[in-house]
């Protein structure tokens, strides 16, 4: 990459993130009750729940329970088109039941609430993004999974955290350059392990740009016993601290195998219950967002993946109005470099059956 072409990088549109959404505090038998009359409706309705580890853990739960999936994006986009069944109910962001739905054309897609989006697929948008792929001609167009479906249809591959390395190494090795979208730290990350030459959109994910470098190194020092986890989506003086840098489930899967009693973890907080759920005796730590003197050290969750909840699941399932549509002539350049991720990582046994997480 060089800093004239870097310089070319749009601007960051400005982004509203929305207030925490607060949702009715349920009793446990309340809980129950509407777990269960959920359960009922997704079995009249033929559908599959998939949900995302940043989720509440009551939706987690069901999915599991309910003979569903939770996963990362890779695995989420890939159990869409292994389940028979004929409706998905996507909890997690907007990106991720579009991807669902160009996978699977045929299926009903729903979600709880379609404003659900994501800091970094607001922060690319199609026509800025199709422009400055226009300028690059001579560069392959590598997009993140968290990207709208205008924006995948103009990429020539799709990537998520499990998968952007061997990608990005495949491609240097055929002498590519590369044009990346949207998550600049991410981007930078993926270029310093791999050498490519890649060009940066300036995109970020405000929750994981919110980690703290030097509050990370103050709970370092109280915890010497903890390997420090980090989302390759943080910043590079938070990635410099990691013990292990990966992908939701390359971290949870590090909290079972390392033989650490305690870990520090950089990353959206609802991950944390798979992490209970699969290593109980294991101490958690939250990585700090908001430094020394702060009241929030710990409040690292996305605004819009707390948009899922068991009210407005149940709810979207009785009224089947919260539905996807990609347009058809979209979906189908939109799927081109979704399906090469997928074919490549068959092809090299990334991910897959044997690889996701299962139960405690
Ligand atoms: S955690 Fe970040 S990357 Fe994930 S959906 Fe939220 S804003 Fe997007």
């Amino acid at each position: 990459m060089t800093n004239s072409l870097q310089t070319q990088v749009p601007a960051r549109p400005a982004l509203v993130v929305p207030e925490m959404p607060e949702w009715p505090v349920l009793s446990a038998a309340e809980t129950a009750e509407l777990k269960e009359r959920i359960k009922t409706l997704l079995r009249e309705q033929d559908a599959a729940l998939v949900a995302h580890y940043y989720t509440d853990g009551d939706l987690q739960a069901l999915a599991e329970e309910s003979g569903g999936l939770v996963a990362d994006s890779l695995e989420m986009a890939r159990f869409g088109t292994e389940t028979p069944a004929s409706t998905l109910v996507v909890c997690g962001v907007r990106f991720m039941g579009e991807t669902a739905k160009i996978l699977n054309p045929e299926k009903r897609v729903l979600m709880p609430d379609l404003a659900a989006t994501c800091s970094l697929d607001e922060g690319c948008p199609p026509e800025g993004f199709s422009a400055f792929c226009d300028a690059h001609p001579d560069h392959s167009v590598v997009v993140y999974a968290n990207t709208s479906a205008a924006v995948k249809a103009r990429a020539d591959w799709m990537v998520t955290s499990s998968i952007a390395l061997p990608v990005v190494e495949y491609l240097a090795a055929r002498g590519e350059k590369i044009l990346w979208a949207p998550d600049r730290h991410l981007g930078h990350y993926v270029q310093r392990m791999t050498g490519a030459e890649m060009l940066l959109w300036d995109g970020a994910c405000v929750v994981h740009e919110a980690f703290k470098a030097s509050a990370l190194e103050r709970v370092r020092a109280l915890h010497p016993e903890a390997a420090v986890l980090v989302h390759p989506e943080s910043p590079d003086a938070v990635v410099d601290q990691a013990d292990v840098v990966g992908s939701t489930t390359q971290l949870i899967r590090a909290v079972i195998e390392l033989p650490n009693p305690a870990f520090i973890v950089a990353t959206d907080a609802g991950i944390f219950w798979k992490m209970r759920q699969l290593a109980p005796h294991k101490t958690l730590i939250p990585a700090p967002t908001a430094g020394e003197g702060a009241t929030c050290e710990s409040c690292a969750h996305c605004p819009w993946m707390a948009m899922n909840a068991l009210q407005n699941l149940e709810r979207v399932l009785r009224l089947g109005d919260r539905e996807i549509q990609i347009d058809p002539a979209m979906r189908e350049r939109a799927v081109r470099p979704i399906q090469r991720m997928l074919d490549f990582a068959r092809e090299r046994g990334i991910g897959g059956g044997a690889s996701r997480l299962g139960r405690a």
